[in-house]
């Protein structure tokens, strides 16, 4: 259970270490398998977070309080879609997203 209380994006919060917790729980295969929109399969490398914003222009939006953290972004190389650590557990996630929406 997520809490997001400010509008604020908290990310290194604590409620960032409980996605990290749940992390634990899914094999490194779950993790990266496939792309979750069309079963493809993601890039070979990692992109950084100026690649991941360029490769997204357009039709993703790469949450600001990403920018902080040192994270890595995975493409699927059918649809363009972008993942970076965590994407998997979309309903935590989209918390965030929606959090760095409202601050906007
Ligand atoms: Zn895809």
């Amino acid at each position: 259970m997520i809490i997001m209380g400010g509008k604020k994006c908290k990310v290194g919060s604590a409620s960032w270490q409980v996605i990290e917790t749940f992390q634990l729980k899914i094999s490194e295969e779950q993790l990266m398998s496939r792309c979750t929109k069309c079963n493809g399969r993601f890039i070979q490398k990692p992109l950084s977070i100026e690649e991941a914003v360029a490769a997204s222009r357009g039709f993703q939006v790469i949450p600001d309080c990403l920018f902080n953290q040192d994270m890595e972004f995975w493409q699927c190389v059918d649809c363009r879609q972008l993942y970076w650590e965590g994407t998997q557990y979309q309903n935590a996630v989209q918390r965030f997203v929606n959090v760095c929406k409202l601050s906007d």
